[in-house]
């Protein structure tokens, strides 16, 4: 079993007041910064010095961002480790094909007031912040996120997505995200839990971050407080997706949310060359129940621009999966979802909604019983 880090070292603390930046140091290190550049990745050896003109406009393209706890969690000296490929820039990434789309889940679509996404009855989605302690390459926002395309929600947009929750009594629950809105500060995230706290028609707040895996030394007593500050049933869903990303200090981080009566949910998104195989998603189930996880969604890759290189077939994704769920017959498991092209929502692949109509052309039936085709293409993993 593989549910520990690379070269990463048990913290003796979870929590150190000293901390001077919860986003740019690790307790571990507090002298190295943020890998920000090309130039950056070339001298921590992760990519070689001869890194082309195209690599920096790619990294002006969308937004590049390493923490030093997962630099730590990489083998410097493997183009195929899984968690390098999830974080350092790929010239494939320029290459886009037909069907892949700016907003490929659709928010735009659902947007009520700034940020403010209601695409089901009784819940929505507050995009709080358009930046993130470290961006993935396959990222289905990366034309939202970074620090030059993503906005952070000014104090009137977040009054006008308050008042817009407030006066929906079908919602029951609110979907904190972004970007990752664990970059916020604490009394931020304090408040905007505590305002949700007094919407008496609210029964859960759920959490979306990548935060304690790219940080976890951060991931504090204070913080979990904060987080939890709406005394509503309070989840996070974290989005993890390799076994080695369990680090020690991952770990901790993780027992530390849960000590504050924090669900953690698991967030997965299957990615061809990272972890689209029987083994590594047997062992990423193993570390889910080490530490105490729900299993919840396992999404198919979305048609964000240049990620084709993540993005296995449907088919193969389907075989996958299924024997995946037979080698653990009555065993919690995630959702092996599909967010529909266009808003439509997310799809239970291995429901009944899925039509297979031959290897690569699918009928999806949305929740409205509107039926959608979804073409999809080989697997990188066969095409190579
Ligand atoms: S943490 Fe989430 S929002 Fe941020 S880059 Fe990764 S997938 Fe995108």
């Amino acid at each position: 079993m593989m549910c520990y880090g690379h070269r990463s070292q048990i913290p003796d603390a979870t929590q150190n007041p000293l901390i001077p930046s919860r986003m740019t140091q690790s307790l571990s290190d507090q002298k190295r910064p943020v890998l920000r550049s090309i130039e950056g990745l070339v001298q921590a050896g992760l990519l070689p010095p001869d890194a082309s003109a195209n690599m920096e406009a790619l990294a002006k393209q969308y937004a590049l961002a390493i923490t030093p706890d997962l630099v730590d969690l990489m083998d410097a000296d493997n183009p195929e480790d899984p968690i390098r490929k999830q974080f350092v820039p790929d010239l494939r990434e320029l290459t886009v094909t037909a069907d892949e789309i700016d907003d490929p889940i659709g928010d735009e679509a659902h947007e009520k007031t700034t940020g403010l996404i209601h695409r089901y009855d009784n819940k929505a989605l507050l995009k709080l912040v358009g930046t993130c302690p470290v961006y993935c390459r396959f990222c289905f926002r990366r034309e939202m996120v970074g620090p030059v395309k993503g906005d952070t929600l000014t104090a009137h947009e977040i009054e006008a997505a308050l008042a817009y929750i407030e006066a929906t009594p079908d919602l029951r629950e609110i979907i904190i995200t972004g970007g990752d809105p664990l970059i916020l500060s604490m009394e931020r995230l304090n408040k905007i839990a505590s305002r949700l706290g007094q919407i008496t028609h609210l029964e859960k707040i759920r959490w979306h971050s990548r935060f304690p895996v790219a940080s976890p030394h951060s991931v504090t007593d204070a913080m979990a407080q904060a987080l939890a500050a709406s005394g509503k049933r309070t989840r996070l869903a974290l989005h993890i997706n390799h076994p080695r990303e369990f680090s020690p200090a991952v770990r901790i981080a993780i027992a530390t949310l849960q000590k504050h009566q924090i669900e953690i949910l698991s967030q997965t998104v299957l990615l061809a060359g990272v972890n689209a195989d029987l083994d590594t998603l047997q062992e990423l189930k193993t570390c889910f129940t080490a530490t105490g996880m729900t299993p919840y969604y396992l999404h198919h890759p979305d048609l964000a621009k240049g990620t084709g290189h993540f993005r296995l077939s449907l088919h193969d994704g389907l075989a996958l999966i299924r024997a995946w769920y037979q080698q653990n017959p009555d065993q919690p498991m995630p959702r092996y979802v599909l967010d529909l092209p266009g808003g439509f929502g997310k799809i239970d692949l291995l429901s009944d909604a899925v039509t297979g109509l031959d290897d690569q052309t699918f009928d999806i039936t949305d929740r409205h019983g509107h039926v959608h085709r979804y073409q999809s293409v080989a697997s990188p993993l066969k095409s190579t």
